[in-house]
């Protein structure tokens, strides 16, 4: 969490740090103007609209619309946590997160002062010295060539073999107590009731699970074919959840797939380990499998991170089925509009691994293709479930669709969703969903005034009241947009954090007399208590925000090729647009004292006034006519 790390430390991380220096270790820029470009590392394209801003400390893609800090640089392209990113940059700018701040890590990655990802590493290692050198490595070996694995792909995936025996692993690297005692703090070990202690896989094929940084944090291991099933010997055994292992929110295969699912623009998520390395022998190389758990939330944050397209496979089966429906209701909350799920249905029988030895890469790749659309499926499974040929059908499909959709996200997709629905119950859309879609933060128009509740609406999520969603705008791309006063007063500020003292002027002003203006004064404060305050820091101050998003493309909006602007002109433009809110401030004081005064003059007609109310009306009538004079 963003306010975990004291907020100066942020602040001087970020004055420490400079954007282009860090992306021009990942993406080689090239200096056009007063920034600089590359082609983006987000989006394939061949030329390039990848900005980055020296001054402003942020990038931007005209493209694909990415952009943030050096602290979300890092957290999109290199998949880190929000404090992993801020430890990266501190540690190469010499500083130290502070040591108060660690205590909310509950996360403790030793073991009797043995760094458990350095001893999964090496566990890692000897598993794969055993599928070379074991005396029973044939059985292993063998196995992986019936399976059609060469041995390039099981050097890829890393694969190892844990032999048959109990305590391989254990006389190898937990000869020491306290080795013993991290190797059952990763799970490799195991201990019975009696306290006996022993290796927790045996004779199975061994599969290295990483994490998002590539190192490994669990294993899968598939049992060796057996004669007879046992029990208590599952033929998947993953390792238990551990310091440093979630299963919750751990992928196999993401690390190592990354690439592909950039260049495939998509990622297809299967249900086993064994899947994801069949596929790739058939060089099919974007699939992720979970491990042993449904598909939670955080694993679709993390697929959504490296791409919008995620297709699930499942079997054709009924389990199949209500697996993929409970996917689908996981996923709901988490997409976005420009996001795509889809599901691949396999025939009864197969499973990724069969089916792409029998239709090949091309083949299966055709069935992703063609795989069904969130949509399709959300209303085809309703529609089995309800007869919409039946007046009473139709209520039942709508009572059934109703919590999904209260379920999603505002935007496009969930209009254009509840308006199916609409269409297929024949329900108006008002009665389907609680309230109407919210516009859309791009729309940033004069028509639609800026009603979302800056100071005191944190953390909920904005209110927009006369918010109506306007369906042209669906079709066509977000056209550059005119704003509001405040909102440019916002965006101006964000752009030019050094002229921040232009903006106390404004500071008699309240959000009661000019919606919004309580986000000016706010980053105003900011801007001032920080030394040297770039976009960057102030939009720091904000992540996790509701309106986090809104802020970003404000501090994007080009006002008259703002890149060019000189300092002075810069001001001008300031100055000139404090001048429309403090104008918009005098007509609203204006229209208060006048219904004062007329409430004032009719009191007077009725009865008379006090002392008191009649200097008052003195005042009002003084403050009017100063108005209309001047
Ligand atoms: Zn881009």
């Amino acid at each position: 969490m963003a306010g975990r790390i004291p907020q100066h430390f942020i602040d001087e991380l970020l004055n420490r740090t400079d954007v282009v220096d860090l992306i021009d270790g990942f993406v080689p820029l090239k200096k056009a103007g007063a920034n600089y470009k590359a082609c983006c590392p987000f989006h394939g394209e061949k030329t390039p609209s990848f900005t980055v801003s020296p001054t402003k400390q942020f990038y931007h893609c005209f493209g694909c619309g990415v952009n943030g800090t050096a602290i979300s640089f890092l957290m999109e392209y290199d998949h880190m946590e929000f404090r992993e990113a801020v430890e990266t940059l501190a540690s190469s700018a010499g500083m130290e997160v502070p040591q108060e701040s660690q205590s909310f890590t509950p996360k403790n990655t030793q073991s009797q002062g043995i760094d458990l990802y350095q001893l999964m590493q090496q566990v890692e290692g000897f598993y794969q010295t055993q599928l070379r050198q074991h005396a029973t490595k044939d059985e292993a070996v063998a196995y992986l060539k019936k399976r059609g694995l060469s041995g390039d792909v099981a050097k890829r995936f890393g694969l190892g073999f844990s032999p048959e025996g109990w305590s391989h692993l254990m006389d190898s690297l937990g000869d020491t107590a306290p080795a013993q005692k991290a190797l059952l703090d990763t799970g490799m070990l195991t201990k019975n009731e009696k306290g006996r202690v022993y290796d927790r896989f045996r004779n199975r094929i061994m599969f290295p699970i990483h994490d998002h940084r590539g190192r490994v944090v669990g294993f899968g291991g598939r049992v060796l074919e057996q004669a007879e099933p046992q029990p208590g010997n599952p033929k998947y055994l993953n390792s238990p959840e551990t310091p440093i292992f979630h299963k919750g929110s751990e992928l196999y295969g993401l690390y190592a797939a990354r690439g592909a699912i950039k260049e495939a623009e998509g990622v297809l998520v299967v249900e086993g380990y064994m899947d994801v390395v069949a596929l790739a022998q058939e060089g099919i190389n974007n699939a992720v499998a979970t491990l042993g758990t449904a598909t939670t939330a955080m694993h679709l944050q993390r697929l959504f991170r490296h791409t919008p397209n995620i297709t699930f496979s499942f079997d054709g089966d009924r389990a199949g089925r209500a697996a993929a429906w409970k996917a689908l209701e996981t996923s709901l909350p988490a997409m976005q509009d420009g996001h795509q799920v889809s599901f691949l249905f396999l025939p009864d029988g197969e499973d990724p691994d069969t089916m792409v030895k029998k239709v090949g890469k091309e083949g299966f790749e055709k069935l992703v293709q063609e795989a069904m659309p969130m949509p399709e499926f959300l209303l085809e499974s309703l529609k089995q479930q309800a007869d919409i040929n039946r007046l009473d059908g139709r209520a039942k499909l709508g009572k059934l669709a109703k919590p999904l959709l209260e379920k999603m996200q505002t935007g496009v997709l969930k209009t254009l969703l509840v308006e199916r629905v609409a269409s297929l119950t024949q329900v108006a859309s008002s009665e389907l969903v609680a309230q109407p879609a919210k516009v859309p933060a791009t729309n940033d128009s004069e028509s639609q005034p800026w009603t979302n509740d800056w100071g005191q609406n944190k953390g909920g999520q904005g209110r927009w009241k006369k918010g109506k969603w306007n369906k042209r705008q669906v079709e066509q791309a977000p056209r550059p947009a005119s704003l509001t006063p405040v909102r440019r007063a916002v965006s101006l500020l964000l752009q030019f954090p050094k002229f921040h003292a232009e903006y106390s002027m404004l500071a008699p002003i309240s959000d009661t007399q000019v919606r919004g203006i309580e986000m000016v004064h706010e980053l105003r404060a900011v801007a001032e208590s920080v030394d040297k305050a770039t976009t960057a820091t102030l939009l720091e101050r904000y992540r996790g925000e509701s309106f986090a998003s809104t802020l970003l493309k404000l501090a994007n909006h080009h006002h008259n090729n703002i890149e060019e602007l000189s300092e002075d002109e810069a001001l001008t433009l300031i100055r000139a647009n404090n001048a429309k809110i403090i104008d918009e401030f005098n007509q609203v004081e204006l229209a208060r004292a006048e219904q004062a005064l007329e409430n004032l003059t009719r009191k007077a007609n009725l009865g008379g006034l006090s002392e008191q109310e009649l200097e008052r009306q003195q005042a009002l009538k003084e403050y009017v006519r100063n108005c209309y004079s001047s």
